[in-house]
């Protein structure tokens, strides 16, 4: 039997799916998840896989469910992990020229919430593990399928609850998830960024103490001056200190081993502390807002509280950061840069804090990883990548599971991906279906199964 899928058919396949997952509304919050969890189960068993043998639905809570389907190995090595939350983010549905879950096709294009994040990428997934199943793919591991819950809204009814209740059911050795290797335009290069890296939060309250008042009668020692005085500080500083992580080292020396003279040097730049900024400075046009999260914990005020009453002047004004820890920096490091800029006399409270992640770029899955994505798009430029935000691949860390944010495929030119996802309008092309369903396979033909 041939292993080759004939990729037309698996296109339209994945696009029904696709469309289908789309129509059931799983915005978080609430969640309720279970319509589009049911969908897939129909299609498992339309596909002759049963319960629980083939596949099992656990309730974190009512609505809130998570599918974990596997097609078993010899067991030489241990499972792979294709992980995709079907979870959305809310929409506003009067801003969209489209129903937003509708999923129309539209001038090859698969209209509405989740296209992108990540009811698109869950489609793929499913087509490739149907694909293992169908072609009888000789497995040497384990080959794990599981749509879950909550990833937009803080992990608790999905990759947690599995990680924390059900940890059997997802041990892996190694897994895949949204945010990498699809097309990004930089300039006049396609960027394929293969996510190998989360940062982690560190959330704080900074207090300001002052002395209250009549405010009739004014005075300087107003809590809500000194709390401005430290937000102003914080705002003039622009970044806190530079840290350069293994991440981005390995970022920048493959790219600039992508690239010609000079460009490649002041990419190897970027790497050097003492010069990064002069760099920047050269790299105009570039995306700095990201290069300075990349390489700097950041903090951002957020949430502000003083005072009960127009004529009372309190006695404490206090402001939430919203700070991102890079991989290697704990909590108390954040604080003390966080003190350092503001100066003594303030408190800092801890609010919420998570670890981020970091998975090794010379594992042989990465190196398979990047190769594949090469095939993808001779031209484009494959690097490693940190996330700046949080996904359930740091939460599936705690399982021991080394995982890489992959979703690969080929956008076209101009497509506006970033500020598609969570905004109005998304919306997936066909074309990056068809070309990256052939990688994804290729990926797990070569990654579980014997030659
Ligand atoms: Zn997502």
């Amino acid at each position: 039997m041939s292993t080759q899928p004939n990729w037309g058919e698996a296109t339209q396949e994945t696009v029904n799916h696709l469309s289908r997952l789309i129509q059931a509304e799983t915005v978080n919050p609430p969640g309720n998840e279970l319509p589009a969890i049911l969908i897939i189960k129909d299609i498992l068993e339309k596909e002759g896989l049963r319960s629980p043998e083939d596949f099992v639905i656990v309730e974190s809570a009512p609505q809130r469910v998570n599918l974990i389907a596997r097609l078993r190995g010899d067991g030489s090595w241990r499972p792979l992990l294709l992980s995709g939350h079907v979870d959305v983010v809310p929409v506003e549905r009067e801003k969209w020229s489209r129903d937003p879950f509708g999923g129309e096709v539209v001038n090859g294009e698969v209209w509405g919430r989740g296209a992108l994040d990540m009811k698109g990428f869950v489609a793929m997934y499913l087509q490739t593990f149907l694909q293992a199943h169908r072609t009888k793919l000789p497995l040497k591991r384990d080959l794990i399928l599981a749509a879950i819950a909550d990833e937009e809204a803080g992990f608790d009814h999905g990759s947690k609850f599995l990680v924390t209740q059900h940890r059997d059911l997802i041990e892996a050795e190694y897994g895949l998830t949204e945010g990498g290797a699809f097309t990004i335009p930089l300039g006049q290069w396609r960027i394929y960024a293969i996510q190998v890296a989360e940062k982690g939060v560190t959330w704080m309250k900074l207090i300001a103490q002052g002395k209250p008042g009549h405010a009739s009668l004014p005075h300087e020692e107003n809590a809500v001056f000194y709390l401005a005085q430290a937000i102003e500080k914080i705002r003039r500083a622009a970044h806190l200190p530079v840290h350069i992580t293994p991440t981005f080292q390995a970022m920048v020396s493959k790219a600039a081993a992508q690239v010609k003279f000079p460009t490649s040097l002041l990419l190897r730049g970027l790497a050097l502390p003492w010069v990064v900024n002069q760099v920047l400075k050269l790299l105009k046009g570039y995306p700095k807002t990201l290069l300075t999260a990349l390489t700097t914990n950041t903090c951002t005020p957020t949430v502000l509280q003083a005072g009960q009453k127009t004529n009372v002047i309190p006695a404490e004004a206090s402001v939430h950061l919203d700070c991102r820890r890079l991989p290697g920096q704990t909590p108390e490091d954040v604080m003390k840069e966080v003190l350092a800029l503001t100066g003594e006399g303030f408190r800092l409270e801890p609010l919420d804090t998570s670890p981020g992640a970091e998975f090794p770029t010379d594992s042989p899955l990465y190196r398979l990883l990047e190769e594949e994505t090469h095939k993808l798009d001779p031209q484009g430029i494959v690097i490693p990548m940190m996330m700046p935000g949080a996904t359930d691949a740091c939460v599936y860390r705690e399982a021991g599971i080394t995982m890489y944010g992959f979703t690969p495929g080929r956008l076209p030119e101009g497509f506006p991906v970033l500020s598609l996802a969570h905004g109005h309008d998304e919306r997936l092309p066909i074309s990056f279906i068809e070309s990256g369903l052939p990688v994804l396979w290729e990926v797990i033909r070569k990654f579980c199964a014997a030659p």
